[in-house]
């Protein structure tokens, strides 16, 4: 952590007298938790941390930190690991703590309201408390904000069935940098009346507007899952298993995640974090999961995992008979979330990949790596997605430098025509190697949109772009 205030900055005063005490922390020791989020990247102590308690509140506090020139780093629940809700050095903070809850739930139309500082899991547990559910869904929901996901468009575990955040947000609040309330919370599914601007804020990373409320796309609460865990050769049987998946399953299948050896062996041996359902070990292992309300539904699961086996194309595997099991074998994958302490330092990837070309860049950067002395990578991913999660340890044993590491990576996805972030966002961390995805001109109408919204730069500056 960088940075302690030691001058009062002209704004508060006038922030103070907005928010009132209960609004804003300037107390440098109170501040400090507010620094950084789950990305690694040192914060410094934000000048003050703005926490106002409804949509009037934000607009005015933004006029007024326009007006003294203050920056403002947008904060969720800082469960980010890209950077984005890192404060900067005389940056101040606007946490959307204080705007938390569920505003409305109408069963019927299935949609819901809310103040963006939700998080994510009281969103889940309110739609599940009238038969219906909210599909996104990440190891972090407990403390993730509706806000946070919806400026990360984030991803998950099932993107297979349902898509990302955007597919669920029909309308959206937004204050921007100037204090201009953008009151968009439509509930209409059809609305083709001009440029949908909510769609510029998800994503945005908080560089373009502040979301404070929004309406969600519910969809009816799945009656039964069925979750396998499968041991396959390699990654080419992988890939088939899911093309047969999908054809087989359509919309019910939820998720189909991959975990490497080198993942699966530390997560389960080394690390300990997790126990394996599975005997033996494995060229990789599939996560297969499917949703449905067919009472013939698991019968047609375990007769799909069947013919697998019989072709060959499963070497082992479990079917979870309970809810126990079915998060024992969750919590194999989940064991991403604890790797930090026993893998020590490490760059954390989180590429885009074809799913068709996803095994062969692995074998590609194992070799760049290999080449570079690197002695430990860990594989995971949502295979369904070609989205791959890839940890490189860069710990002191390491002869090569996290720069290095991070070259050779983002070079491939250049070459294999990929994403230098599939789900994660670009942040702070990201914003040197966008330019490995996006071309010059794309990365000019970028700028050229901030600079429309944000004409000072002072909504979250040195994000994205
Ligand atoms: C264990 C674990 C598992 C995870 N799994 C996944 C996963 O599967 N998929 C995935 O996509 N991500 C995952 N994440 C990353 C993270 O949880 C998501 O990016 C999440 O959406 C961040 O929400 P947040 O409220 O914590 O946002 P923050 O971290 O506070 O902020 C994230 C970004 O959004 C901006 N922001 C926050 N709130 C607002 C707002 N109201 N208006 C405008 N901008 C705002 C911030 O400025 C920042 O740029 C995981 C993280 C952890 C720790």
């Amino acid at each position: 952590m960088r940075g302690t205030m030691t001058t009062r900055h002209p704004a508060i005063d006038d922030l103070l007298g907005r928010l009132g005490v209960a609004g804003l922390i300037v107390d440098p020791a109170d501040c400090a938790r507010y620094a950084a989020d789950l990305s690694g990247e040192p914060g410094a102590v934000p000048v003050a941390v703005l926490r106002p308690a409804d949509t009037d509140a934000v607009a005015d506090a933004l006029r007024i930190c326009r007006r003294h020139g203050l920056p403002i780093v947008p904060q969720g629940g800082r469960t980010g690991l890209s950077g984005g809700a890192v404060c900067l050095e005389g940056n101040a903070v606007l946490s959307l703590e204080r705007m938390s809850g569920v505003i409305a739930v109408d069963p019927d139309a299935m949609t819901m309201c809310v103040w963006a500082g939700t998080p994510l899991q009281t969103v889940q547990e309110r739609a599940r408390a009238v038969g219906l559910d909210y599909p996104v869904d990440i190891g972090s929901r407990g403390s993730a904000t509706i806000g946070g996901t919806i400026a990360t468009n984030a991803g998950g575990i099932r993107v297979v069935r349902h898509g990302m955040t955007r597919q669920h947000i029909l309308g959206l609040e937004v204050v921007l940098p100037d204090g201009t309330v953008l009151d968009g919370l439509g509930e209409l599914l059809k609305d083709n009346a001009g440029y949908d601007l909510k769609h510029l804020f998800i994503g945005s990373e908080g560089t373009l507007g502040i979301v404070t409320r929004a309406i969600l796309r519910l969809v009816p609460a799945t009656v039964r899952t069925n979750t396998a865990l499968l041991g396959l050769a390699g990654f080419d049987t992988a890939l088939s298993l899911l093309t047969s998946a999908r054809r087989h399953f359509g919309a019910d299948l939820v998720a189909f995640e991959g975990m490497w050896p080198s993942y699966w062996d530390f997560v389960c041996g080394e690390a300990r974090l997790a126990r394996s359902p599975l005997a033996g070990r494995h060229g990789i292992y599939a996560l297969v999961e499917t949703a449905h309300d067919r009472s013939d539904g698991e019968a047609a699961f375990e007769g799909w995992l069947g013919e697998q086996l019989q072709a060959g194309r499963v070497e082992d595997g479990v079917i979870a008979q309970s809810l126990a099991e079915t998060r024992a074998i969750w919590s194999v994958r989940e064991a991403v979330g604890d790797v930090d302490p026993a893998l020590g330092p490490h760059v954390n990837f989180d590429l885009g990949i074809a799913p068709r070309l996803l095994g062969r860049f692995v074998e590609a950067c194992d070799a760049a790596l290999g080449r570079l002395g690197v002695r430990r990578s860990l594989h995971l991913g949502h295979i369904g997605d070609g989205n791959l999660h890839l940890l490189v340890a860069t710990g002191h044993e390491q002869p090569c430098s996290a720069h290095a590491i991070e070259t050779a990576v983002y070079g491939l996805v250049e070459e294999w025509s990929g994403t230098v972030t599939a789900e994660h966002g670009v942040g702070t961390i990201k914003r040197q190697w966008l330019a490995r995805c996006r071309t010059e001109n794309q990365l000019a109408a970028m700028r050229q949109l901030k600079g429309l919204f944000d004409p000072d730069g002072l909504l979250n500056p040195g994000k994205v772009v």
